[in-house]
């Protein structure tokens, strides 16, 4: 099946409701009537809730936009954007080698500054630099932000748990739903820390990378989708 035909598939029929129903009026905000390609890494973890976050994004603005679950080389050239969404991290990275999409990943990123939004288990894989966990288990890092994980930071006592975050950029707090999650212990270089929590750096971004710890397709707040989108339609 062609891409388009995958991108028609998946969002075909609403197409009509994510040009038509922006949430200000269009009299506040200019319609931005462009076609962006947004994928959602669709190997392991959860993946479908981003798409259902980036087609309300893509609402929001006023974006004629496609989104999809992807897993093909071929599908992944196409892209204008790509998610990794949260899952485990060993697995994901694993399978990424399997489909023959690392490199690729890491080109597009180094050669295109091709944004991509990473969530906990993808954030992981954003990074640099891992703690042990990542090390003994052969987790192959993409190494696209200037940054180093501890892959489970807050501790099998609080295996899951939600907090409100001041994020650099959110003019409000943004709700955050904490899984296994994975916090960055420093960044340097280009990459800026955008929230923390505690001491747990939660939220980073380096160029067109925007790495999240937490899960931002789980609460019904699309902010961080539409922050991303922005990225998307800004580099397209
Ligand atoms: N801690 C998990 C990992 O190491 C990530 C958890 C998540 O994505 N919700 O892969």
């Amino acid at each position: 099946m062609r891409l388009e035909e995958l991108f028609a598939c998946a969002t075909g029929a609403d197409r009509e409701q994510n040009v038509a129903a922006p949430r200000d009026t269009l009299k506040t905000r200019r319609r931005v009537d462009i076609f962006v390609r947004i994928g959602v890494l669709g190997l392991q973890g959860a993946f479908s809730e981003h798409v259902d976050a980036v087609r309300a994004a893509f609402a929001r603005a006023g974006i004629d936009g496609r989104v999809a679950t992807v897993r093909r080389r071929e599908e992944l050239e196409a892209l204008d954007g790509l998610i990794m969404p949260g899952g485990e991290s060993t697995t994901i990275s694993k399978l990424l080698r399997t489909f023959d999409l690392h490199d690729l990943l890491v080109r597009r990123a180094t050669q295109e500054d091709f944004p991509i939004l990473g969530t906990c288990a993808g954030m992981i894989l954003l990074s640099t630099e891992g703690d042990g966990q990542v090390e003994r288990t052969d987790t192959r890092l993409l190494g696209l932000m200037d940054m180093s994980v501890n892959r489970n930071a807050f501790g099998r006592q609080r295996e899951s748990f939600e907090a409100s975050l001041d994020i650099k950029g959110f003019d409000a707090p943004v709700p955050g739903v904490f899984i296994r999650a994975p916090a960055i212990t420093r960044t340097w270089g280009a990459c800026e820390a955008l929230g923390t929590l505690g001491e747990h750096i939660v939220a980073a971004q380096q160029g067109n990378r925007l790495a999240i710890a937490f899960h931002p397709e789980l609460t019904g707040d699309t902010r961080v989708h539409e922050r991303f989108v922005d990225m998307v339609r800004r580099w397209r």
